[in-house]
């Protein structure tokens, strides 16, 4: 069970990409220096948490007790431009399509927060509430 602090500290979370002075260049993961044109001068930029999956695998074998199978990894794109490696979750895996809208939300992981996306629409994800390991009822 997830304590109220918890879900507190998750909800205060955004997600943030680093943004070079020189260029414009907006980036993930962050780095030293933009990946562009090398300038050092950097900042960092709040997102609007949106994204769209530009594609995805479902994995089948768990390699992690964090992360039991089976679960999808994605490429998400994001309207600001980076795109993005992370998890879709609330979804059972045959539902995720490329091009569906998801929205970020920050997962407690051990000592860490965690990225991942969540679908949108629940529409387009009619087992949200009950399954997030995509077995079938
Ligand atoms: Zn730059």
């Amino acid at each position: 069970m997830r304590r109220a602090s918890d879900i507190a500290a998750a909800a205060a979370r955004h997600l943030e990409a680093a943004q070079c002075h020189a260029c414009g260049h907006l980036f993930l993961p962050f780095g030293p220096v933009c990946p562009r044109c090398w300038s050092d001068r950097l900042d960092k930029r709040a997102l609007t948490g949106l994204g769209e999956v530009a594609t995805f695998t479902v994995y089948r074998q768990q390699y992690h007790p964090d992360f039991p199978a089976p679960y999808v990894i994605a490429l998400v794109a994001l309207p600001e431009g980076p795109r993005m490696i992370s998890s879709i979750v609330d979804c059972p895996p045959e539902a995720v399509r490329i091009g569906m809208a998801v929205r970020v939300r920050f997962e407690a992981r051990g000592e860490r927060w965690l990225p991942v996306f969540v679908p949108e629409a629940t529409a387009a994800c009619p087992a949200t509430a009950t399954d997030n390991r995509g077995s079938k009822q």
